[in-house]
């Protein structure tokens, strides 16, 4: 054999990449085969037979890595495999689909966007039960499309990624996991902004003798009947989960240290005869998402700074305060001090009228301290409980993930951030060559679906990895002259935002105080970046090719 050598080139990736174009961005997907399979037909790689094998040990290689099977990751598996990719293997470290819907358990956990927005916009669900559809309901949603689009076979649960390392030499990357090393080409982060809970930083947290819970760690096993329970949060998750805890516990109190915006909730169970329409005439469905994106897409105005579209928001708000709390000076202590969407617009029904309950205190001093007994507050007073529960949230501007992947220069991705996180289409990194990520820096949306960013991302990683299969590509290495501009745009366009300069402090931003999380525009604009992957924003290597005959006599000398 003679030796290889790699090439560094710039290539000409059109003629590969302009059948990959055949996308529909109007409907959000792509046009043609992706379609369900019926059967289990449609052939079996090594990395399906290792995933159907849980015993199995890990193939020493595969060509494309997925790390997190839910939205994002069984996403990509399907885009993927319908562009003919069959050589890809999702790892989980949970038992089973679907992410963090399968994490959180919590009692109330539902989703406060619509369901006929919130699925696969290849994957209309007309059995939704209700229009916002509880948790359990999406995770069954996400495991049936897997199943049925031929992903679940290419998942193998229950496996950990620990670190992940770009081997220059060898153009791969290098995955250590709690089952053996595997290689890959293409690593895809779908770990998902929101799968790294955070107990907050409580002086003698330890040293509480009750039961401690973070929200998305829901031990069932627990009964709260009759227990004093201390919630600390009042986030998107606190507001599902505390009426529920409040309807059994003996005494609750609700640490409460910004309070949120919170809007009627308009969930009902949908009908059948909706559910029949939607089957049987599906336009009438796409058109029911069609609308909800548009409604939702009108937010954005009022977050870009639209006075007027904020204040109906906020007007919404405190009419729904002071419908649901009778009591004036609760109520003005619910009431939110900064610019409606700087944090998570909330949507409850149950939240205000939860919290003038008997059984339930709303505290707003600060939490000083916890000790074996209770929470104690800045006015020094001691607030026995038998239980705290943390809707504390998510590192999600500070994943403790970023420190294990490392790149081509050797520094970690926490190290290359220094606190501010950046991917071009909160995708690719400087550095971090054939890495893409899946609702990475500034690819967040808090307004409308998820799954919206997902898919677009998918379909740009996507034509670059088939491109690459085509065109003999072995790495695309982010130009760093791209991520500066980059970084320029959408620090620009996140200027005089509700995000920046709404008056609160948010997960948002990051520690230099920069929005490093949320796309800070319109999404469809975010749609038209991600439609068609551009070449040019890389250094593209081709695959290593032999050696001419005089090379490989001078290496044997
Ligand atoms: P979150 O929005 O980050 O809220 C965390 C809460 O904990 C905030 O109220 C925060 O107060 C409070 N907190 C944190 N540390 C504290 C401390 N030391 N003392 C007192 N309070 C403290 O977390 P989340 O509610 O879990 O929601 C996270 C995200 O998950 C959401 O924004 C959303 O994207 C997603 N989610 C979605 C749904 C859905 O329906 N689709 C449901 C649940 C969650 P401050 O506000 O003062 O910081």
């Amino acid at each position: 054999m003679p030796p290889t050598r790699p090439q560094h080139v710039e290539i000409d990736l059109e003629p590969v990449l302009d059948p990959l174009r055949d996308i529909d961005v109007a409907t959000n997907g792509p046009r043609g085969p992706l379609a369900p399979r019926t059967d289990a037909a449609g052939g079996t790689t090594s990395a399906a037979a290792v995933a159907a094998d849980p015993g199995a040990p890990l193939p020493s290689e595969v060509r494309i890595a997925i790390v997190g099977a839910g939205f994002g990751g069984i996403d990509a598996a399907i885009q993927l495999l319908g562009a003919g990719e069959r050589d890809l293997l999702v790892l989980d470290r949970a038992e089973g689909p679907s992410g963090c819907w399968r994490a959180n358990t919590y009692p109330g956990i539902a989703c406060d966007v619509p369901s006929n927005l919130y699925s696969f916009s290849y994957a209309p669900n007309p059995d939704w039960t209700r229009t916002y559809s509880r948790g359990g309901e999406i995770a069954d949603y996400i495991a049936k499309v897997a199943r049925d689009f031929g992903a679940l076979e290419h998942i193998r649960f229950g496996v950990s990624v620990q670190s992940a390392r770009w081997l220059e030499a060898e153009q791969r990357w290098e995955l250590t996991t709690d089952a053996g090393t595997l290689r890959a080409q293409f690593v895809i982060g779908a770990m998902g902004p929101l799968s790294e809970p955070i107990y907050p930083d409580i002086e003698g947290r330890e040293s509480f003798e009750g039961i401690q819970m973070h929200s998305a760690q829901w031990d069932h096993d627990i009964d709260f009947a009759g227990k004093r329970i201390a919630v600390i949060g009042t986030g998107a998750s606190a507001i599902q989960f505390v009426p529920e805890l409040a309807k059994v516990a003996g005494h609750l109190d609700v640490y409460q240290r910004t309070a949120p915006w919170v809007l009627p909730r308009t969930d009902r169970p949908t009908t059948a005869f909706e559910r029949k329409l939607y089957r049987v005439l599906p336009i009438t469905q796409r058109a029911s998402r069609t609308g909800i994106y548009w409604a939702r897409e009108i937010l954005v105005a009022g977050m870009r700074g639209n006075k007027l579209i904020r204040g109906v928001l906020q007007a919404i708000g405190k009419s729904h305060l002071r419908r649901q709390v009778p009591d004036a000076e609760l109520r003005r202590r619910l009431e939110p001090k900064f610019d409606i969407g700087c944090k998570r617009i909330l949507l409850s029904n149950t939240w205000y009228p939860t919290l003038g309950r008997k059984n339930v205190d709303v505290i707003g001093a600060d939490i000083t301290s916890i000790q074996a007994d209770g929470v104690v507050t800045a006015d020094g007073q001691l607030h026995q409980v038998d239980a705290i529960v943390y809707g504390t949230g998510f590192h999600v501007t500070d994943s403790p993930v970023a420190g294990l992947i490392t790149g081509d220069s050797g520094v970690t991705l926490a190290e290359h951030w220094a606190g501010s996180p950046k991917a071009y289409l909160g995708t690719t990194i400087d550095g971090f060559p054939n890495l893409f990520m899946l609702v990475g820096p500034n690819s967040g949306v808090g307004h409308t679906s998820i799954l919206l960013s997902i898919e677009w991302q998918v379909n740009y990683l996507k034509q670059a990895i088939t491109a690459a299969t085509r065109g003999d590509i072995s790495s695309y290495r982010l130009r760093p002259e791209t991520m500066d501009a980059w970084v320029g745009e959408v620090d620009g366009l996140s200027k005089g935002t509700v995000w920046l300069d709404g008056g609160c402090s948010s997960y948002y931003l990051d520690v230099t105080g920069r929005n490093s999380s949320t796309w800070p525009t319109y999404t469809w604009k975010l749609r038209d970046r991600l439609a068609t992957f551009d070449p040019a924003a890389y250094s593209v290597r081709r695959a290593e090719v032999p050696a001419t005959p005089a090379d490989a006599g001078r290496v044997k000398a």
